[in-house]
């Protein structure tokens, strides 16, 4: 079984509004269900981690979906990886591949949702990653440092792809360190496990600032 968790339980403080983004409306819906809807031809089970302040509300939104039976709704932690740790641990025992998702990336085309999980099949961990055109620069302050060769970084993006027993001793093994990252992947790393990557898509954006929209 295929398992997301849609992690949609942010504030939101650089998006600068009440409205956390991933409730920000598009097209009369909020954001965080243009992304679920990317999905719900792949997952058997889906588990939405939102704040609780919103528990009530996303109760509602979800009442009529034709694939209710499928979702679970949770309250998120503090960070994201809080989030996501409490989203993983909700998914039934029977789920084996799990995507994770940012609520606030509506547009995931379904040929990369397809390739993430074809290579997560395969070799138990993929992320989407695109590859860097600007010239990046290491700083400091008002100060340019060095350049770093673009030629070896990526930018990640979700859905990101793991074997379940994998990300779950990857989610153990950053708590027991009280490790924090700003990805799955993050946490895989450290144990020394091999991450393929699928080339990224343009038009994945994470909508951060109210100007993405
Ligand atoms: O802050 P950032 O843009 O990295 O957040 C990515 C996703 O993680 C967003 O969809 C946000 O709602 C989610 N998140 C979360 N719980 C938090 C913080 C962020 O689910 N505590």
């Amino acid at each position: 079984m295929i398992g997301l968790v849609l992690a949609a339980a942010g504030t939101g403080s650089r998006f600068g509004s009440e409205t956390p983004k991933q409730f920000a409306l598009l097209r009369g819906n909020p954001l965080y269900l243009h992304a679920l809807e990317c999905f719900t031809t792949f997952f058997d089970q889906a588990v939405l981690v939102v704040p609780s302040t919103w528990k009530e509300e996303v109760a509602q939104h979800i009442q009529s979906l034709s694939y209710r039976d499928k979702l679970i709704l949770v309250v998120g932690g503090v960070k994201r990886q809080d989030s996501v740790r409490r989203g993983l641990y909700h998914l039934s025992q029977a789920v084996e591949i799990v995507l994770v998702h940012d609520g606030a990336r509506p547009f995931t085309p379904p040929d990369l949702i397809s390739r993430v999980i074809g290579v997560t099949r395969k070799h138990g961990a993929c992320v989407p990653v695109l590859s860097v055109t600007d010239t990046v620069k290491e700083v400091s302050e008002e100060l340019v440092l060095r350049t770093v060769s673009r030629e070896v970084l990526g930018l990640a993006q979700t859905p990101q792809g793991f074997d379940v027993s994998l990300l779950k001793r990857a989610f153990d093994q950053a708590e027991k360190d009280g490790f924090y990252g700003t990805d799955e992947a993050a946490l895989v790393e450290r144990l020394n496990e091999p991450i393929y990557i699928v080339s990224g898509d343009k038009a994945n954006i994470k909508i951060t600032e109210v100007e993405d929209l």
